[in-house]
């Protein structure tokens, strides 16, 4: 991390927050306040209680991916006006449909007084569209498998793996950087979010390899800490162990509700969640691998 400064909430009405790199670090997170940390040359992980967004500074302007939520959308254009100075914002790019990161891209907008194009996998277009969410207005510009954006000589690829959790979850690289940002189905020594609510189980063994087929070496996530290679290498080892232990119990003839209360991993019994959500992780899996 070269910087980290935090903008209280309470600013989000100004729209010159002096976000700078000169400022103090503090590595403090907190309620009413945010986060900007540069994890690379002009690439930025932008903190807001639970949620991160991620944006990245180029000569032809800033491309921001997930505004979060109409409140902290306005605090995101703020700290991104304060960091990348003077640019203007060149596109806004959702991960995937779901309202809790992608909400909040017209306010962004407004704070940059500017129309910029809203890009997401194309999957997500006919959910955003039936949702009529005008806080979450639907994408401009679509695309299937891969799309290269460039601006002012610096490319940041989007990259769709297939489904994996939500059936349009893209990740964005800039390879310049070696920065993926990816989230909701990988996260940083974490089990994945409560039963893993909207999860293309096949399908997401299949994205967690392609993941890895990308040549990044930091990623900032959605959710937690900035992590690098070898942290999705142990969320793929998670993602192996769990189905692995959890069809043992369906062999030994366990029913789900024996599964929850018996399944264990020790190897994660440290990580993030694991008392809450890890049963209930063992109880998507089984329903999956019961299902055939
Ligand atoms: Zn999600």
């Amino acid at each position: 991390m070269i910087c980290n400064v935090r903008v209280p909430f309470r600013l989000a009405g100004l729209v010159a927050v002096p976000v700078a790199c000169a400022a103090p670090a503090d590595e403090a997170d907190s309620e009413e306040g945010v986060q900007v940390s540069q994890v690379a040359d002009g690439v930025y992980q932008f903190n807001a209680g639970s949620h991160n967004a991620f944006f990245v500074d180029t000569d032809g302007g800033v491309v921001a991916f997930d505004p979060i939520s109409p409140e902290v959308a306005v605090v995101l254009g703020a700290a991104i006006r304060g960091t990348a100075r003077d640019k203007p914002l060149a596109a806004i790019v959702y991960s995937h449909s779901d309202a809790d990161h992608a909400t909040g891209a017209p306010l962004l907008q407004q704070v940059f007084d500017s129309d910029v194009p809203i890009i997401a996998q194309e999957n997500a277009l006919p959910i955003i569209t039936e949702a009529g969410d005008p806080s979450l207005p639907p994408p401009d510009l679509t695309f299937a498998d891969e799309l290269t954006l460039r601006f002012g000589g610096r490319a940041i690829e989007l990259h769709y793996l297939g489904p994996s959790h939500t059936d349009n979850l893209l990740v964005g690289f800039v390879p310049d950087a070696g920065v993926l940002f990816a989230v909701d189905f990988v996260s940083n020594d974490r089990v994945g979010y409560r039963d893993l609510p909207g999860w293309h189980f096949d399908d997401l063994y299949v994205a967690l390899d392609r993941l890895m087929e990308i040549p990044f070496e930091t990623v900032v996530f959605g959710h937690g800490p900035v992590g690098d290679r070898s942290t999705i290498e142990r969320q793929l080892a998670y993602y192996a162990d769990l189905r692995d232990a959890v069809q043992e119990a369906l062999d030994d003839g366990l029913s789900e509700e024996e599964a929850m209360a018996q399944v264990r991993l020790d190897d994660y019994a440290h990580w993030g969640q694991y008392e809450d959500w890890f049963p209930m992780n063992v109880g998507a899996v089984y329903r999956w691998l019961a299902d055939g």
